[in-house]
């Protein structure tokens, strides 16, 4: 059993995505070909933002948003405490200070009542301004943008989406990757929607942060790529990856259905004795992780063991909380517990699924989490 089964989703496309691929080849237009631009709009039209703009990842997505945004020294970014560093890493490199808040212990995305702690604390110290807030919608779960969209406005800062796991998601009928003022995702293969190797999307509404990331995707060129006018990178979407999306794009609704089937049999087999992430009854999450609570650390490390055992893959995501990382040992938190993060740090488990997860299988890891949960 594989945790995530791309193989077998492979093995449904393989006609059309071959088809795709050799096309791409045959044509030879390997950076920004036609097959990226039809991608693009049609991914955007999915989505229901004007534009969505292709690039190297979801971390370069995240980086142009930042780069287009201006953001760097002696900004503060906030930024729920349980996410992938990517979520505020780029921002990082250019100078900006992560403000780390704790999350939601039954959604597991951003707490607001933290979120708004954390600004109060900065603007008190005087020190940073605030200039914009990531929201995650982690593991799939839209995260509360009617709050987030309030508090962001009250504060008068940017609000970025990182749907990354989210492409296919939605939030009282809106889709993620809609939701914040410039959103970003991953087409990381293991994402809901996965290419064969490296890509990433930004979404916006606007014509002139449009204009400026198409232009810094390509070394910040001007009207063509030898007269540049600002800094940029170099990070496009591969041709080769937008004809393999451009596939998948069209079977991802059908998708998004079967991975809430599968959720829903895991759900109400572990209902009584695990905790799992709330998803409003509003939205819908893509479940690019289905993943379960134990009461604390040993007993996740124990059933993970015993998973292993019979042979069911599992993985932690994600074992520690941002501000617990090495790498953040000197960034201030303000006397904030983030005390939920860690919590869920210690005691999730990610089970294996996939929108094409047998029921056979369903049955085999049901049956044997919760034999695992019937020893204690
Ligand atoms: C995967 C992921 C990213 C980064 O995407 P890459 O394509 O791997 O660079 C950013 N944020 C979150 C929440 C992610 O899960």
């Amino acid at each position: 059993m594989e945790y995530i089964d791309l193989k077998s989703q492979y093995s449904r496309y393989k006609e059309e995505i071959d088809k795709n691929v050799i096309e791409c080849m045959t044509n030879a237009n390997f950076i920004l070909g036609k097959e990226v631009e039809l991608f693009e709009r049609n991914l955007a039209e999915y989505v229901g933002v004007n534009h969505s703009i292709g690039c190297g990842s979801g971390t370069d997505a995240l980086h142009l948003i930042y780069m287009a945004y201006d953001i760097g020294r002696g900004d503060a970014i906030f930024c729920p405490d349980m996410t992938f560093i990517a979520s505020i890493e780029p921002a990082c490199l250019m100078g900006a200070v992560p403000v780390f808040c704790d999350i939601n212990p039954s959604t597991f995305n951003i707490s607001v009542e933290s979120l708004e702690r954390q600004i109060c604390n900065v603007l008190n110290e005087g020190k940073l301004k605030p200039k914009a807030i990531v929201a995650v919608d982690f593991l799939g779960n839209p995260a509360d943008y009617d709050e987030l969209l309030f508090i962001a406005k009250k504060y008068n800062l940017l609000l970025i989406e990182d749907a990354a796991q989210a492409t296919g998601s939605s939030y009282k009928g809106n889709m993620c990757g809609s939701l914040g003022d410039v959103s970003a995702t991953s087409f990381f293969p293991s994402k809901p929607l996965g290419c064969y190797g490296d890509g990433g999307a930004v979404f916006t509404d606007d014509r002139e942060i449009l204009n400026t990331i198409l232009s810094l995707r390509v070394h910040g060129k001007g009207k063509t790529k030898y007269d540049n006018i600002r800094l940029g990178l170099n990070s496009r979407l591969d041709t080769v990856q937008a004809a393999v999306l451009s596939i998948k794009l069209k079977y991802l609704s059908d998708e998004m259905k079967k991975r809430q089937m599968v959720a829903q049999r895991y759900r109400e087999a572990f209902n009584n004795r695990f905790r799992m992430q709330e998803i409003s009854c509003d939205n819908m999450s893509s479940y690019a992780q289905f993943v379960i609570c134990t009461d604390n650390k040993k007993e996740r490390d124990e059933l993970k063991q015993y998973l292993s055992d019979n042979s069911i893959p599992s993985i932690v995501y994600y074992p520690n909380a941002l501000h617990n990382l090495p790498v953040f040992r000197d960034i201030e938190i303000y006397g904030e517990k983030l005390e939920n993060a860690v919590k869920y740090g210690e005691c999730n488990l990610g089970l294996p699924f996939s929108p094409f997860l047998s029921t056979e299988d369903q049955d085999k890891v049901i049956n044997v989490v919760l034999r695992y949960g019937g020893r204690r």
